[in-house]
């Protein structure tokens, strides 16, 4: 199969990487984590003639899933992510607003939560669906097999990892999702992070300081 294509948007004023990503096969289009600015959003796929086809969501902070309530209003798209013990940041939604100094969010819920093992199908993309608690109790991760890419949320960053300081966050929890789920994918993985530039798997192995023993 052909390369897939796959762009970042920067939304928010915490720079969040909202990732189109096109099925090589059949053209078929997913939002992953549009956090905000859902017109330049729009803006962008109109440009490109892109018509999406769900949106995807790796876990319920605002600066992740502040647009995706409006665009899937809009395209009449469901929403599917991120696992239910996020529940409680999408209860918070308005309150999230107010304390990142974001527009108004109203309360919203996804179509369908995800759980480990799930997978979620783009045209002949099958993304495999990975709980790696630790930044938020129910973040997920997107895995795409045959073209080897990882859409990796707040988990983990090129040098860095996700928080753990937020409610419910869990250090511990964090890094042994990152040490047992992710690297064993294998380090020629590239995944394109919720902040700042992708990486590869094997990379962060290597180089990553919060994965040193
Ligand atoms: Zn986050
Ligand atoms: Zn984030």
């Amino acid at each position: 199969m052909s390369r897939l294509v796959h762009q970042q948007i920067p939304v928010t004023a915490f720079s969040q990487n909202c990732s189109i990503v096109v099925c090589p096969a059949t053209g078929k289009v997913a939002l992953i984590d549009p956090g905000g600015d859902a017109d330049k959003i729009s803006d962008v796929l109109r440009q490109q003639s892109l018509q999406v086809d769900k949106i995807l969501l790796t876990h319920g902070h605002l600066d992740h899933v502040g647009a995706a309530k409006i665009l899937a209003d809009r395209w009449q798209v469901p929403l599917i992510g991120p696992h239910t013990d996020d529940r409680f940041l999408f209860d918070s939604l308005p309150q999230q607003s107010a304390m990142f100094g974001f527009p108004p969010c109203a309360v919203f819920y996804p179509d369908h939560w995800l759980r480990e093992g799930e997978s979620v199908e783009l045209g002949a993309l099958t993304f495999s669906v990975l709980h790696c608690p630790g930044h938020t109790p129910g973040h997920i991760v997107f895995y795409e097999a045959e073209q080897n890419i990882l859409f990796s949320g707040d988990v983990i960053f090129k040098g860095g990892v996700g928080r753990t300081d937020f409610p419910r966050g869990n250090a511990e929890q964090l890094i042994d999702a990152i040490k047992h789920k992710l690297l064993p994918l294998g380090d020629e993985v590239t995944f394109i992070p919720g902040h700042g530039p992708r990486s590869t798997l094997g990379h962060e192995r290597l180089t990553n300081p919060f994965l040193r023993d």
